[in-house]
């Protein structure tokens, strides 16, 4: 028997409780789309303290809650498909209070990413977390998953940027974590258990973010590189003279795929099977000169076959689109997605492993590599050749993924770099974290959420 819903109605605004089809299927998922959705409700409080009487509205009620951003997440972490009440934070869209001195800005949880990106531009400040989802993503989902994206070579992940949290337990109780101090030495540090939780410890619902001063002037070189190897020796060469502010890869037939979704030239005159794309802040003729030298050295040494340099903004952001593209161009084609990470100096040996793996098993497989590769950070995409049922390709890739992540944890790599583990990972979560460990989250989780309401079943 479904609960009342008469009580929740009393705890939020007017029309903040959704109960339609089209809103339960709307907030019922995220970008993965392939879960089956059937949330109870949908809550979308304004307050804190909303957000806190739901949580003991849920426990009294024995109710789960799910948590919900901007429903970008890529593995499944705010799907609700039995009978959870989503909780989403559209209504908490709120820019508070800005301290100059501290570069700090306080914001409610489902400000958009892009929005406090905005914000700081308009403050001569820069939010350096970026995307190709930022358009949509929310600052709580983003600390909820520890966002990483294209600037972490520089700037690192959301982590870094986060100085205060007020989250809502599992338990209900309002906690306000680290109120922005830069010092704090008084024991555990409970701001940092929330970021990377995925809804499973409670609701983060305030944020104070730390901005920065904005880079000079962007410039993109896009450069054409015989072998992967190669790569790792570009990041090298490029790393001993220029601060890179990105340094992202993609493959040969991801570029064709983007050029033609969005009828764009090829960048470079020469076909190579993988590209690098490094952004620096060129603020001086000196910074320029080091990155000119290091282009010749790559041309001279084979790392580099071909390549172009940005000379305006508006190039800066044409080359970017390759990169940029390349998620949304292969969506129609409900790509099975692994997000993995090894040390950088890893990343050619672990990709032509995977590549012998995914070729011997499944030949007809498309694989289209892209990534963070400055980080270690790779974005495994499969495709199904266009003939195969859904169904029988997602099966096929559960098959091979042990393989992939014995590879993986041979390398004391990670299965999920910067997406999550939510529903998809879930099941491999082992190769990357031990059973200790796993107990200890698990621990963890039981005292912020005795009563197991909050997305119960998600990471483990
Ligand atoms: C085209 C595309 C490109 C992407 N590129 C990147 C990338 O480069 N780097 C990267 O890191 N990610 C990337 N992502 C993934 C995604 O955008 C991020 O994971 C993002 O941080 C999710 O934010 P969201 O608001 O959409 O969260 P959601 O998808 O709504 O939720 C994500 C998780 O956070 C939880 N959650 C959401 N809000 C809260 C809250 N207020 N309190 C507690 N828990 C909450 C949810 O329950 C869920 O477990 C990409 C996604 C797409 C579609």
């Amino acid at each position: 028997m479904q609960p009342s819903l008469d009580a929740l109605k009393s705890i939020l605004d007017a029309d903040c409780l959704l109960t339609d089809t089209d809103a339960l299927q709307q907030y019922g998922k995220d970008w993965t789309n392939n879960y089956p959705v059937a949330p109870l409700a949908i809550a979308l409080p304004k307050t804190t303290k909303q957000v806190a009487a739901i949580v003991r509205w849920a426990n009294d009620n024995n109710i789960a809650l799910v948590p919900s951003g901007g429903r970008t997440g890529l593995s499944g972490g705010a799907v609700a498909s039995n009978g959870e009440l989503v909780v989403a934070f559209d209504k908490m869209n709120h820019i508070g209070s800005f301290e100059a001195s501290t570069q700090q800005v306080h914001c409610q949880a489902g400000v958009i990413t892009e929005q406090l990106q905005q914000f700081a531009a308009d403050n001569d400040l820069y939010y350096p977390v970026d995307f190709a989802s930022s358009g949509s993503s929310q600052i709580g989902g983003n600390i909820a998953t520890n966002a990483g994206g294209i600037k972490v070579i520089r700037y690192g992940l959301t982590r870094d940027w986060v100085m205060g949290l007020t989250v809502v337990t599992g338990k209900g109780d309002i906690l306000e974590l680290n109120s922005g101090l830069i010092k704090n030495a008084t024991g555990l540090d409970l701001r940092h258990l929330f970021i990377g939780s995925e809804g499973t410890l409670g609701l983060i619902t305030e944020a104070t973010i730390k901005l920065t001063r904005q880079p000079g002037n962007l410039t993109v070189l896009l450069l054409a590189t015989p072998e992967l190897d190669k790569v790792k020796a570009l990041l090298n060469l490029f790393q001993k003279e220029v601060d890179l502010t990105a340094f992202e890869f993609f493959s040969e037939e991801a570029l064709v795929k983007v050029m033609a979704h969005h009828d764009l030239p090829r960048p470079v005159e020469t076909e190579a099977p993988f590209y690098s794309l490094l952004e620096f802040d060129a603020s001086s003729e000196d910074i320029i000169e080091k990155a000119l030298g290091c282009f010749e050295s790559g041309l001279e040494d084979g790392s580099i076959i071909d390549g172009v340099m940005s000379q305006s903004q508006q190039q800066t952001e044409e080359l970017w689109k390759y990169r940029e593209y390349i998620s949304e161009t292969i969506s129609s084609r409900k790509p099975y997605k692994n997000d993995i990470a090894v040390t950088p100096d890893k990343v050619s040996d672990f990709l032509h492993r995977v590549d012998d793996i995914v070729s011997k098993h499944y030949p007809d497989f498309e694989v289209i590599w892209f990534g963070h590769i400055g980080d270690g950070n790779l974005h495994l995409n499969i495709l199904a050749p266009e003939t195969m049922e859904y169904s029988d390709f997602i099966a096929a890739c559960e098959k091979v993924n042990p393989l992939i992540f014995s590879e993986l944890e041979k390398m004391d790599g990670s299965i999920s770099a910067e997406h999550g583990v939510g529903l998809l990972k879930k099941p491999y979560l082992s190769y990357s974290r031990s059973e200790q460990e796993i107990t200890y989250m698990k621990g963890i989780k039981a005292t912020f959420d005795p009563n197991n309401i909050m997305n119960p079943g998600k990471v483990f």
